[in-house]
């Protein structure tokens, strides 16, 4: 009997299968793809890799303005796409290491819970083929872990479904050629980051987003900062699509007039959603009702703060629970898990798991591109929501030697903090510019020790370096 099966095998599934395993516990991880899940294969790692290119590609384009010369600049879309399924295949290679060195035994197929344990009963879960309705195995386990990811949303638009010329995320990263005109329904980060790729390669690209704004949980200032960023980007706000036509996808302006473009290709982004079947949640009486956020319900497994379901002996973890669907969260979310099932399988009880809470309050986001942009904690409209009188400081990356030095294009970006207006404490923190996917957890630092404004402008940060606007915008909140 395996001390804990784990359905899954992404971020929230492996890590928390190398942690367990760690503790000498005895582990089953089941993935019916490839070890990694979206994030490795799909998500994560492929798009950043073809971002990379594409930014090199940009580079050679300017570099004229830094003096270098350079003479037919071009891109070889076959190689970019070769070196991204090496890179693939090489960290899918270092993760099956890591795991055999762990001793996670690793088995591929559908895993689906028949029973949850129950008493001295342990679980009962299934191992199926791909395909196979017939079990190929299956396993006993003192406790079961579920980290089922995310699949993309199919929204019932007349036209796109069976419609060729419509892909989702995982279609488009392998197409043999780039599109010259490509429509993206969905202005969030997936749609934004395909969008700021093709058109950094010539593509035409236009983004129909329903919002008045893309990227709609972002700073409202920083996310119109960063669409103007993106000069070559046609985005369409406030439309809705109505129905798509080969290449043609129609929509209502936010006039009401009825209005429609066409492209080569239709990138589908309007979101992703729990994958919340075929891992037995029904036979296991598992809540996938979903948590309610503010105004906002969001589907999903229903976890507490130690990522224990609703039936004890099952946790989940990851973009299934729906609550933070980033791979960094679903890292933290396994290893919340994991922490718990060890003191419940080494006779503890999980009460007294103090320190290994799963929290949402500071974790980052970032996007990714040709201009890069990050963010954690609360934005001004959320602040105002909640009825929080914050102070707030924005500040242009320019004022970053930095910044200025490897860039031509002055004026582009800013770095935002917000601050609770009587104590201080760092509410939030926002940057579009260079590097603010790598310095962002720094915010997450201050906001998680409640650092206020006094102490960062105490601290010392390297120069030069476009961190430092983080001192230079506490500095401006306390003048
Ligand atoms: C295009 C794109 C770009 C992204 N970029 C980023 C980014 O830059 N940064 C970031 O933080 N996040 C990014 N994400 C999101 C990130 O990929 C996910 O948040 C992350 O992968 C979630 O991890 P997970 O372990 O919860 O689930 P997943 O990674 O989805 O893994 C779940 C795994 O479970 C397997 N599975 C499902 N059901 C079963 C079953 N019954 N039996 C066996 N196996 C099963 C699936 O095959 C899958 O491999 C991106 C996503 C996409 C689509």
């Amino acid at each position: 009997m395996y001390d804990t099966i784990i359905i899954g095998g992404g971020p929230g599934g492996y890590l928390a299968a190398e942690r367990l395993a760690k503790n000498k516990k005895k582990v089953l991880l089941l993935e019916e793809g490839h070890l990694g899940g979206t994030c490795l294969n799909l998500g994560c790692i492929p798009t950043k890799t073809l971002l990379n290119s594409v930014k090199l590609y940009h580079q050679a384009q300017e570099s004229e303005k830094f003096g270098i010369t350079a003479s037919d600049i071009g891109y070889d879309w076959k190689k970019i796409q070769d070196y991204k399924n090496e890179t693939v295949k090489k960290l899918r290679e270092n993760l099956t290491n890591m795991l055999k060195n762990s001793e996670v035994e690793v088995k591929r197929g559908r895993g689906e819970i028949v029973s949850a344990p129950s008493g001295d009963k342990p679980a009962i879960v299934k191992q199926f083929s791909s395909g196979s309705t017939e079990a190929a195995a299956e396993h006993e386990a003192k406790t079961v872990l579920v980290c089922a990811g995310s699949a993309p949303v199919n929204p019932p638009i007349p036209g796109a479904k069976d419609n060729p010329l419509v892909m989702d995320s995982a279609w488009i990263l392998n197409i043999k050629t780039v599109p010259k005109r490509l429509t993206i329904i969905g202005g969030g980060v997936i749609g934004v980051e395909f969008a700021g790729l093709f058109s950094a390669l010539g593509t035409e690209v236009t983004v129909i987003e329903m919002m008045e704004e893309i990227i709609p949980f972002m700073d409202r200032e920083q996310a119109q900062m960063y669409r103007r960023v993106m000069k070559n980007i046609k985005f369409l706000l406030g439309c809705r699509v109505e129905k798509i036509e080969g290449g043609t996808v129609f929509y209502t302006d936010k006039n009401g007039t009825a209005e429609n473009t066409e492209a080569e290709l239709i990138l589908m982004a309007v979101g992703r959603r729990p994958v919340l079947d075929g891992w037995g949640a029904a036979a296991a009486g598992i809540d996938t009702t979903g948590t309610t956020i503010g105004t906002r319900k969001i589907p999903g497994v229903v976890t507490d703060d130690r990522m224990r379901t609703n039936v004890p002996g099952i946790w989940a973890a990851g973009d299934v629970t729906g609550r933070s669907m980033l791979a960094h969260s679903a890292y933290r979310m396994g290893e919340v898990a994991a922490a718990d099932i060890l003191t419940v399988l080494d006779g503890g009880s999980s009460q007294d798991n103090t320190n290994n809470r799963m929290r949402y309050n500071a974790i980052p986001w970032a996007i990714y591109g040709v201009t890069e942009a990050a963010g954690v904690g609360m934005t001004e409209q959320e602040a105002a929501a909640m009825g929080i009188d914050i102070i707030k400081a924005s500040l242009p990356m320019r004022v970053s030697g930095r910044f200025v030095a490897e860039n031509t294009i002055m004026g582009q970006g800013a770095l935002k903090m917000i601050a609770h207006a009587q104590d201080r404490r760092i509410l939030g923190l926002h940057a579009v510019g260079p590097y603010a996917p790598e310095f962002i957890w720094g915010g997450a630092a201050l906001i998680e020790d409640e650092f206020r404004t006094d102490e960062v402008k105490q601290l010392i940060f390297p120069h030069p370096t476009v961190s430092e606007l983080i001192r230079d915008a506490a500095w401006a909140l306390d003048k």
